[in-house]
């Protein structure tokens, strides 16, 4: 753990958060009129889940969601991000509504509510309904009208209670892992398909703002959320140097010039050549519609070279840093130089840091108490990044830790654990871990020395 002492400065007005997602905490996949969602199509087939689980028990949320949302409270936060189950409102996709799912979603609600916690509701965290996948998944572009329809049915009922919304969670996930290199559902390994469903998000989002907006009025705040790496060239070759910055196209500039500038970045629209997408008239401008914040998900920095592990002719280095237990690097500079560059180069206005965490191997030792020192440090050194940010004029306004809780870590199944809280599946028990007492030393703005 840092020994260093740490100071932090917020803005009395800033937020402070923990995150989840509905398939990797829920469970209760079959109940009260849920319909299968692409993920427990994918998590069926043998190999694709490390673990060979699924998404059916994970944190049994869907039971147990007052008691998580006491433990929210207790962590002294002022937000919780969650994710609403596209399968449980509209089962086939679009069309009959579903009134049990959506009583779930109020009911949740409003015990956030009456424990004066605000929602911050994601729409789309990936798990799309079957039907709707066989009907038109992310790379047809009927799925556009389907995601509005959603938006629009979950918004008319839980708009005059949630103000923040977020449309899509990590278009790069949905669509790259996804569609290009398939370690997520659907599983496809096949670029085109891979950047028109990057299209067809982004489209989706953008024809869901609207909607949203008028639906939850004039208080209403709608943004997006992606995921960012920073990229690091591996030497100052310039051939290493041009290699890190496709791969920064690839991965972050590829939705941030959409969204806020309208275009695709010609560079990487030149290098996928044939690949790129089918775009319509209109597209673009309805892609950059207008928003009132940024989500940011940052957890790592991917050192890159000129290579031949990628058809982006990338190659992956790994320096001598600190590994999580994703074997991601830990890089707090990044999470600060993000921030940075997004403001300077993209001003979105608002941004929030909507998820930022690590996965370490946790023991619960034999007092009961989880010693998670390299998560402790991780978060610790990372909201001290941000706090960098905010305190050079970057308009970060919160951050939420990932995860509230260990769970369904998608391909990894519940063999990587991500939360501030930890979770013995076998009795559903949850234990504060001791990153989860620091960081709600932080929210409560208690004097905060580490070591
Ligand atoms: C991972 C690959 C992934 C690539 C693109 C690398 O760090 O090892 O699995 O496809 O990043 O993000
Ligand atoms: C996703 C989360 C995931 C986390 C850690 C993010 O990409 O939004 O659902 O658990 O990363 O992999």
């Amino acid at each position: 753990m840092s020994k260093r002492p740490l100071s932090f400065d917020f803005p009395a007005d800033f937020v402070w958060g923990a995150a989840t997602s509905s398939y990797q905490i829920e469970g209760a996949t079959d109940e009260d009129g849920r319909s299968p969602s692409i993920w427990d199509t994918f998590a069926a087939q043998p190999g694709k889940i490390s673990d060979g689980t699924s998404g059916a028990g994970a944190c049994d949320h869907y039971h147990r969601y007052p008691e998580d949302i006491a433990l929210i409270k207790s962590l002294g936060v002022e937000a919780y991000r969650f994710s609403i189950a596209w399968p449980r409102i509209l089962p086939q996709g679009t069309g009959p509504v579903n009134e049990a799912g959506l009583d779930f979603y109020e009911r949740l609600v409003d015990t956030m509510l009456e424990n004066g916690l605000e929602p911050y509701a994601t729409l789309y965290h990936w798990d799309m309904p079957q039907a709707q996948f066989d009907k038109a998944d992310w790379t047809k572009r009927a799925v556009v009208d389907a995601f509005a329809e959603y938006a629009d049915v979950v918004t008319r009922v839980l708009g005059d209670r949630v103000k923040r919304w977020m449309t899509i969670n990590e278009p790069w996930c949905v669509s790259f892992l996804g569609y290009g290199s398939g370690e997520h559902a659907p599983g496809y390994k096949d670029y085109k398909q891979y950047l028109q469903a990057s299209h067809n998000v982004l489209l989706a989002h953008g024809r869901a703002v609207p909607i949203i907006r008028e639906n939850v009025g004039r208080d209403a705040k709608v943004g997006i959320v992606l995921n960012q790496e920073w990229a690091a060239p591996a030497t100052d070759a310039p051939e290493d140097i041009a290699a890190a910055r496709r791969y920064d196209g690839f991965f972050n500039r590829w939705f941030l010039e959409p969204l806020y500038n309208g275009q695709y970045p010609d560079d990487m629209w030149e290098i996928f050549g044939e690949l790129v997408p089918k775009i319509d008239d209109g597209d673009l401008k309805e892609i950059s519609v207008p928003t009132d914040f940024l989500g940011v998900n940052y957890y790592s920095r991917s050192t890159i070279g000129h290579g031949d592990e990628s058809p982006l002719q990338l190659r992956w280095e790994k320096p001598d840093v600190e590994y999580t237990d994703m074997g991601w690097q830990v890089y707090p500079d990044g999470l600060y130089n993000t921030l940075s560059r997004i403001h300077r180069d993209y001003a979105p206005g608002d941004m929030y840091v909507t998820e930022n965490g690590a996965a370490y191997k946790d023991v619960v030792a034999e007092d009961g108490i989880v010693y998670d020192e390299g998560r402790t440090a991780y978060i610790q050194e990372h909201v001290a990044a941000v706090g960098r940010a905010v305190a050079d004029g970057v308009p970060v306004r919160g951050y939420f830790v990932w995860s509230l809780m260990d769970n369904f870590e998608w391909a990894q199944g519940y063999s990587k654990r991500f939360g501030i809280t930890h979770v013995d599946y076998e009795t559903q028990k949850r234990t504060l871990k001791q990153s989860g007492r620091w960081f709600s030393e932080v929210t409560r703005r208690t004097p905060v020395i580490s070591g």
